[in-house]
Order: structure tokens, then sequence, then C-alpha cells
């Protein structure tokens, strides 16, 4: 595996929990990854609005949850919390997001239960709209970082056949969203991985 970063060690943990020898090697240790210090929470930003994805961030939503003790009551409580931290390091969060233009409501929020238009009264000073929900928040290094989020029209999450017999295995593109679609992505990379060696 190259890269320490979420991408690549979810999906070590994939080939691992399916009893395969797993070598990760990276330019930057896991704590120095821009993914040590992303927001962090789950929710698609900045990356392909597609079926694919949607499915990425719906299975990786249920791994986050079970991470972080179960999935949040169906109805958020008024004000944002966030429950205490488990030792995994992830936690239910509930709040608003907001917007000031006009913005259509997320693709996964159908999927997503808990998930509700704000009242007028909700939104903060100058948004024009909101919706209220609980989702996933992983904790992070404290500290200031520039990180990228490298984004293309498609997160690039299959496989090639190389010359000579290799098979080459890419996980990357996933912009504002790599912790959202990681488990999702890193499933299915495993089972392409796991399907061509045993
Ligand atoms: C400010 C900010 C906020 C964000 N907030 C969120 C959020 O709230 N929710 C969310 O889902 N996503 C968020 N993201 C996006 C998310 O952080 C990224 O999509 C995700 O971290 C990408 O993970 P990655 O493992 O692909 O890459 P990285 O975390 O960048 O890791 C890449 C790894 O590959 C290694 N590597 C790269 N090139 C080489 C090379 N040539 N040789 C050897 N090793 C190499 C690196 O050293 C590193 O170990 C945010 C991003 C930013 C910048």
């Amino acid at each position: 595996m190259i890269g320490a970063g979420v991408s690549g060690l979810t999906t070590g943990i994939c080939l691992a929990e399916a009893g395969l020898g797993v070598l990760i090697r990276a330019e930057r240790p896991p704590h120095r990854t821009t993914s040590a210090a992303a927001g962090a929470l789950w929710g698609a930003h900045l990356v392909e609005a597609s079926d694919r994805s949607e499915g990425w961030a719906l299975r990786t939503l249920a791994e986050l949850e079970r991470l972080a003790g179960g999935a949040p009551a169906s109805s958020p409580p008024v004000g944002g919390t966030a429950s205490a931290v488990p030792p995994t390091g992830v936690r239910i969060a509930s709040g608003v997001l907001a917007a000031r233009t006009q913005t259509a409501q997320p693709r996964w929020a159908d999927a997503h239960g808990g998930f509700r238009a704000c009242a007028a009264g909700e939104l903060p000073a100058g948004y024009k709209l909101g919706w209220r929900f609980s989702a996933p928040l992983v904790d992070k290094v404290v500290g200031h970082r520039v990180g990228p989020r490298p984004v293309r029209p498609k997160v690039r999450a299959e496989a090639q056949h190389l010359p000579g017999g290799s098979l080459l295995c890419y996980n990357y593109g996933h912009g504002g969203a790599g912790i959202t679609l990681s488990w999702g992505c890193a499933r299915d990379i495993a089972d392409v991985i796991i399907t061509e060696l045993l």
C-alpha cells in the first residue's frame, strides 16, 4: 500500500481483516497526513455527486456509527451537541448545515435518519436555509496544517492489470470527502484485490 492517510489505512485494514499480509509505505506517517488534520465530519462535500459516491458515503456512515458506538437518535436535539468521545475517536455530533444561497438538499438526506429542514429561527444570521442532522465526527490532530483537497470529476477507485501480470489499484481523488467515503471505497478496493488474489 502506498499512502498512510485515511484511504491507505482503511484499505489496509480491510485487507488485513480478510487475512492478507499488508505492507504500508508512505512519505508521511499517519499523523502528518492531510487526513489527520481534516475537518473529519461525515458528509460528502466537493466530490462527485453520483449513486456510487452516495453508496460509499452511506457504507462509511454505517462503519463510523459502529465505531462511535451506535446510530444516533432519529431526532437530534436542538442546539449543536457532541457526545463523549469513545476510545475509537469517533463520536456522533449534531448541528446545522447552513447555506447563504439557495442550495439543493444533499443527495444522501433521504437515506439519513433524523435529517430535517431548519425553521427560519434556527438558522444563523445571514443564512438562507439549512438542515439539522447528526453525523459522525472523527477526533483529529489539533494544530495548523495546510492540506490540499485533490479532486477529479470522478473518484478513482479501480484496478488496472499491468503488463507482466501485476494488479495496480487506485483509491484517490476524494476531494473534500475522503473521510466520508473512506470505508466504502476501501471495502470496494479490497473486494477487487481479494477476488483477484484468492
Ligand atoms: C481543510 C480540509 C478539511 C477537510 N474536511 C473534511 C471533512 O470534514 N470530511 C471529509 O470527509 N473530508 C474532509 N477533507 C478531505 C479529506 O481530508 C481528504 O479527502 C482525505 O484526507 C484524503 O485522504 P488520503 O488518504 O487520500 O490522502 P492523505 O491524507 O493526503 O494521505 C496521502 C498519503 O500518501 C502518501 N504519499 C503521497 N504521495 C506519495 C508518494 N509519491 N510516495 C509515497 N507516499 C506518498 C502521503 O505521504 C500520505 O501518507 C478535508 C480536507 C481539507 C484539506
